[in-house]
């Protein structure tokens, strides 16, 4: 298996797959709904497991919930945006975490994204970070301010190495008068914060809260040990978060932590930057009520590589919907078949499907294979079994025929009469119950098409 490494930038060759790999992903901040955007940083994730499991690999992986607000910004400056959501929304912090973290996993759910095999919390780990904390004030790598304790990047040899930033070309004379900081690119890894602040700790410095970026070093080290095989994030962690996170490993360590680097490119609604003044910040409860299944926006992501952004428009979305519908429609007259074939013809098959995700994740490539065996090779259920094996990793359920209930079936059939007859009065109150009853219908030229409408609970 080849990963490209952003800290080295080029792809470079796993270890075997006779030892597990240990993997750390940037889990979201759970004080808002997840956007599209998220979900492609999860679902890169998700390809990225599901490869390794299918190339003989175990895993042994941790993604982090961020459920304590303070300094999520860049800056180590800006609200605190769990109080902040807290205040919005007239919850406890706790409520907030508990209700965004459940909507988070369930567009896992819907999306066939498989949790990691740990899920952790911050505010679980806090005697960690204070640890962590600690042990690099005896090495001599923080400084205390009025605000908090800091970590000084001048004391690190490598600090930029991921992002190309040279300490020396950013003078300390950039500092912002008011600050004490040594250097512009110091962070917090202790921040006091005000009585009235809710979310605080005891520490031996004082009450407050950890620091974003130590979240990652110290519940990544606390779970997989001072070795971390691959670490992955979105693109937009590279610059600060993700070298802040190199700093207190290797600092701590004292040696390199993390052996690659793998960040996932963003997603563009409409060829720009999502926003809000824009409105085009979606979620996949969005999608699924303009009637797309969560499984649309799952194959859309196959077919962008990881590393190029990915342009989301509506009509790339349609042509995703009525190509999974096709491919399914493919892989299930495979499986209604009855027919046999010799199962050897389609190993050139998995050798190539195999090669194009261990080859960096090329899932375009492997979606191509997945194509061209189905349309190729004649009806049978070997070709079926074997689109199963690749559907665990790409996991759009083919061999799931979407069975519309007989029910369902009976009154879109009355409602077909119903029209016949230019009876809208009946037409329409028979949408309205099929509806009721989890079901789409669409009217075409000569018939109808039901299509199952998904429902997310927590939304
Ligand atoms: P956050 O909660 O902001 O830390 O985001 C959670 C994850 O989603 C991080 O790994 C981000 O890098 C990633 N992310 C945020 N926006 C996008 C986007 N538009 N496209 C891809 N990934 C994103
Ligand atoms: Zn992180």
């Amino acid at each position: 298996m080849k990963v490209f490494n952003s800290l080295t930038n080029r792809k470079e060759e796993l270890h075997d797959n006779s030892t597990p790999v240990t993997m750390y992903t940037c889990g979201p901040t759970v004080y808002y709904y997840p956007h599209i955007g998220n979900m492609r940083a999860y679902l890169f994730m998700d390809f990225l497991r599901k490869t390794l499991h299918f190339l003989g690999y175990k895993t042994n992986s941790v993604m982090n919930l961020t459920d304590v607000g303070h300094l999520t910004s860049d800056e180590d400056e800006g609200e605190d945006k769990m109080e902040l959501a807290a205040s919005r929304e007239k919850k406890t912090p706790e409520q907030i975490a508990e209700f965004y973290t459940n909507c988070f996993f369930e567009d896992f759910k819907v999306l066939n994204i498989e949790k990691p095999e740990h899920i952790v919390k911050a505010t679980d780990h806090i005697s960690q970070m204070i640890d962590f904390i600690k042990e690099l004030e005896k090495k001599g790598f923080t400084y205390k301010i009025d605000d908090g304790i800091y970590f000084d990047v001048q004391k690190f040899s490598h600090y930029g190495a991921l992002s190309n930033k040279d300490l020396s070309k950013v003078g300390v004379n950039r500092i912002d008068e008011n600050s004490q900081k040594r250097h512009p690119f110091d962070f917090a890894l202790w921040k006091f914060v005000p009585k009235e602040h809710i979310m605080k700790w005891d520490s031996p410095w004082g009450v407050g809260c950890p620091g974003w970026h130590i979240e990652c070093s110290a519940m990544g080290t606390y779970y997989l040990g001072n070795k971390i095989d691959i670490h992955t994030g979105g693109v937009d962690h590279k610059t600060v978060h993700h070298e802040n996170e190199i700093a207190q490993n290797d600092c701590m360590m004292g040696h390199q932590v993390v052996d690659k680097w793998m960040h996932v490119e963003f997603l563009q609604v409409d060829g720009g930057k999502m926003s809000k003044s824009l409105n085009n910040i979606y979620t996949i409860n969005q999608l699924v009520e303009k009637g797309y299944s969560p499984l649309d926006f799952r194959y859309l992501n196959l077919l962008t590589h990881y590393r190029k952004s990915l342009n989301f428009t509506f009509e790339a979305l349609n042509s995703a919907k009525s190509a999974l519908k096709s491919l399914k429609n493919i892989v299930l007259e495979h499986k209604n078949s009855n027919n046999h074939i010799n199962a050897q013809n389609l190993e050139i098959y998995k050798q190539e499907f195999s090669e194009a995700i261990a080859d960096d994740l090329n899932m375009p490539l492997a979606l191509g294979t997945l194509w061209k065996m189905v349309k190729d090779m004649e009806r049978s259920v070997e070709v079926y079994q074997m689109a199963m094996e690749f559907d665990k990793v790409l996991s759009l359920n083919l061999g799931q025929e979407d069975e519309i209930p007989e029910e369902i079936v009976k009154l879109a059939n009355q409602r077909l009469e119903a029209r016949k007859n230019k009876d809208w009065a009946l037409s329409d109150s028979l949408r309205d119950e099929i509806a009721k009853l989890g079901y789409q219908i669409k009217d075409g030229k000569d018939g109808y098409e039901i299509n199952k409408i998904w429902f997310l609970i927590y939304y």
